[in-house]
């Protein structure tokens, strides 16, 4: 992420608060310290960069800095009898949305060892990352009947959004691993078979369509843009060179 040019202006709070971990953990600064690197960063990268408005947050981030230690997941397993317990639902929206929030509690645990079986997304995080389009009162709706089917528990503090997934082995025969969080909801599908394909440009997965297509519907926007550019360039370069031609001629 440093060595990036750019960072999605969405991305730029995680970013900076995994930079504060990164300064504290690895490069052994403190508050001051940590707080003098980000305002630097900032100052370099961002070009409406306001010292003012973000002070506090930064040294937000520095001040929790040294709370967690950094860790990196290359993936988590489900077991089979996860996998079964999900099937057994005979619903494709609902086995989707349990699937999702299986992965997301194991990655939780996987971070925090304390965190028994919590996701603490939010309803939009987690059904985008289940590939499920629906109402907000639908999102809840379907979260209520996970419930009622005993996969799923909510949090008892009312100002806790958590769930709890029930389904969860400690061991169990480790069946399939996800490695990639996007389409958590697609990993679903092809773990069912359905058609899907890997993207070549970015590897997230997308519906396979008719022809031959290897690239996400974002990424053949950006090769098809890429190809035009390229004739564009090339026809230029032609024009250019027949111009030269005709200008090096004798007057007749
Ligand atoms: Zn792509």
């Amino acid at each position: 992420m440093l060595a990036q040019e750019n960072i999605e202006p969405s991305k730029i709070h995680s970013f900076l608060y995994l930079y504060a971990r990164y300064l504290y953990q690895v490069k052994n600064l403190r508050k001051a310290g940590i707080i003098r690197e980000l305002d630097e960063f900032m100052r370099e990268r961002e070009p409406n960069y306001n010292p003012v408005d973000w002070a506090a947050r930064l040294e937000k981030y520095a001040e929790v800095s040294g709370k967690y230690p950094l860790c990196q997941c290359h993936g988590i397993w489900v077991t089979a009898g996860e996998l079964h317990r999900i099937k057994e639902i005979g619903d494709k929206v609902l086995e989707r949305l349990a699937f999702t929030l299986l992965c997301l509690a194991r990655f939780g645990n996987f971070r925090n060892p304390h965190n028994h079986n919590w996701v603490s997304y939010s309803n939009g995080e987690i059904y985008s990352m289940a590939c499920i389009n629906t109402t907000a009162l639908e999102k809840d709706l379907k979260l209520a009947r996970l419930r009622e089917l005993g996969l799923i528990e909510y949090a008892k503090k009312i100002n806790n959004l958590g769930v709890q997934v029930l389904f969860m082995e400690e061991s169990g025969e480790k069946e399939l691993f996800l490695s990639d969080f996007r389409t958590l909801g697609y990993e679903w599908r092809v773990y069912q078979g359905e058609n899907y394909i890997r993207c070549d440009g970015c590897g997230i997965l997308t519906r396979k369509r008719k022809g031959t297509s290897k690239y996400c519907s974002a990424c053949r926007k950006q090769s098809d843009l890429e190809k035009t550019r390229q004739r564009v360039a090339r026809h230029r370069e032609k024009r250019n060179a027949s111009q030269k031609n005709k200008s090096g001629r004798k007057p007749a």
